[in-house]
């Protein structure tokens, strides 16, 4: 099976709720050494809503933080937003309620940026569902109307169900926060179950048991909040088929202890207490420590109801255990989902610098072959440059049948600069001719300081009349220039000798022209321009 396979059949197992095999595609897509880096992160963005609804916080989360890493890299704001969403999921659920409402920003923002409003459903049901678990139940039910409104707009029914049952959901919880402060909750347990019911609908027509699953457990709470005992027996016992044929354990036991709960409530206390010990004395119940300690406070209560002080008393001290082990538990998982979070940023400060490091190292060799082909004196380009550059120019001007000149120009009398006003004065003029060849020549042109005070000058599609008056105005601004101001009773001229590229000459051919024609200018008494003429053997 192909890694992109593998990928497809987790999502497919995600969106019907199978998490397990779907975790399992994965983690194999995920392993594969052919996966590209996307289709890792891909994996990685599956793997953190498998695990997190396996209950592997841990795993979620760091697959999380890994995936997003790679899409906020690669830019990719849908995933972005996606990862968020469930990232802040994982993080609710474990009371780190911060860094929950972190991720929650970061899905709207993203889901806006993308204008997507399937991802922004997601993100304002994200953002209701942390609220709620903050404790506030009015901005909860807020963004969850808004979620729900733009899922109906959407005719989708994954969104619609999410939508449905976590609205129903908020409203359950306030119901609970109402009936603890010995408040009506009839209002909110109505209000759930009249969405809850529509969740359970949903999930059926679209066969995905895990939603019907929950959606029947959540139904069986709100029935009972309301007293309509019969249907939350029959609700409950669906729901509990479900679970079993499926193996969502947790569900199974959940709803269990919601129809023990309903037997204690009736008033049938003994058979309320068989129940409940019975579901003490399954294996299973030991991982679930939030239905341990609800079954051991129940048992507590009621043995302490009917006299049986020894039997309450064991129970309270187990509740008290159990209370104890998931706190220390909680702060253990919240520390080490910290710790993943930090090596995670840690690694990718380690990546970026890496990134800079390779930046330096290039810098650094830029810089040093820039120094290999620069004159330190006149920063012009040097023999070196002129060997790499000149075979390419050549090429492109036969190529395109373009003119090519060369100038070879050299200072008259030069070594009478030195003795009459120093070598310090001599560099200084130097740099001044630099200057003045850097203005014109082009982009395109080449001007090198080939020897001591003999410099080249290569202009790319120019003809011989058009270098050779290049040259003359070189020549009338270097007589003009204000050489006094260097050293007191300084004048310069140059002479050059100007070339142009003959059909299939070589370099040296041409050079030595341009050499030869600058000899003519010395010869003829310089400070003057000599263009050389074609060679005879090119000619013909
Ligand atoms: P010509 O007109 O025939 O070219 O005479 P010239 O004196 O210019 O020619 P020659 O080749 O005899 O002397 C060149 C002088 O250029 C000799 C050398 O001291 C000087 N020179 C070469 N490189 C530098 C440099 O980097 N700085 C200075 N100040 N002088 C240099
Ligand atoms: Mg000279
Ligand atoms: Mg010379």
């Amino acid at each position: 099976m192909s890694v992109d396979d593998l990928l497809s059949n987790s999502k497919r197992a995600s969106s019907q709720g199978e998490h397990c095999p779907g975790a399992d595609q994965a983690e194999e897509a995920l392993a594969r050494p052919e996966a590209t880096p996307w289709q890792q992160a891909i994996a990685r963005e599956l793997l953190t809503l498998h695990r997190l609804r396996l209950g592997d916080y841990q795993a979620s989360v760091k697959q999380g933080l890994l995936a997003l890493e790679y899409f906020t890299a690669s830019g990719d704001l849908l995933a972005q937003s996606n990862v968020h969403c469930t990232l802040a999921l994982a993080f609710s659920d474990t009371a780190l309620n911060e860094a929950a409402l972190h991720h929650v920003l970061g899905a709207i923002e993203a889901a806006r940026a993308c204008a997507n409003p399937t991802a922004e459903f997601w993100a304002l049901s994200r953002s209701s569902l942390v609220h709620g678990a903050m404790g506030d139940a009015v901005r909860s039910v807020e963004l969850g109307k808004q979620a729900l409104a733009l899922a109906e707009a959407l005719h989708d029914p994954e969104t619609s169900f999410t939508a449905l049952n976590n609205l129903g959901d908020t409203y359950l919880t306030i119901a609970r926060a109402r009936l603890s402060r010995n408040e009506d909750a009839s209002q909110p347990f109505k209000d759930g179950l009249v969405l809850m019911r529509e969740a359970v609908g949903l999930a059926q027509e679209q066969e995905n048991p895990f939603q019907e699953a929950i959606a029947r457990t959540n139904l069986v709470s709100l029935l009972i909040g309301l007293g309509r005992y019969d249907e939350a027996r029959e609700q409950g016992r669906q729901g509990k088929v479900l679970a079993k044929v499926h193996g969502y354990r947790s569900l199974e036991v959940d709803i269990d202890a919601q129809l023990a709960e309903m037997v204690r409530a009736d008033g049938c206390f003994d058979e309320a207490t068989a129940m409940m010990e019975a579901q003490l004395a399954d294996p299973d119940v030991n991982d679930e420590p939030a239905l341990l300690a609800k079954l051991h406070r129940s048992l507590y209560e009621m043995h302490k109801a009917g006299g049986r002080f020894a039997q309450s008393l064991a129970h309270h001290e187990r509740l008290h255990a159990v209370t104890l082990l998931m706190t220390v538990q909680t702060a253990g998982l919240q520390a080490q989902m910290l710790i993943n979070t930090i090596e995670i940023e840690q690694a990718r400060h380690e990546v970026e610098k890496s990134q800079l490091e390779v930046r330096m190292e290039r810098l650094r060799a830029e810089e040093l072959d820039d120094q290999a082909n620069t004159d330190p004196l006149t920063r012009l380009s040097n023999r070196r440059a002129l060997d790499r550059e000149l075979p390419w120019m050549m090429g492109r001007a036969e190529k395109g049948r373009r003119p090519l000149c060369a100038a070879m120009i050299d200072f008259d009398h030069f070594k009478q600069v030195n003795d009459d006003h120093g070598h310090a004065a001599g560099d200084q003029v130097l740099t001044v001719m630099a200057s003045m060849l850097r203005t014109i020549t082009r982009g395109t042109d080449l001007a090198v300081r080939v020897g001591g005070e003999e410099f080249l000058l290569v202009f790319a599609e120019t003809s011989l009349a058009e270098a050779t008056a290049a040259c003359e105005r070189l020549l009338t601004s270097i007589r003009g220039y204000d050489w006094e101001s260097l050293a007191p009773g300084l004048t310069c001229t140059v002479s050059a000798g100007v070339a142009a590229l003959e059909p299939h000459e070589s370099v040296s051919v041409w050079l030595s022209r341009a050499d030869s024609a600058l000899y003519e200018a010395k010869h003829n008494g310089r400070d003057r321009v000599h263009a050389a003429k074609p060679d005879a053997a090119t000619i013909c």
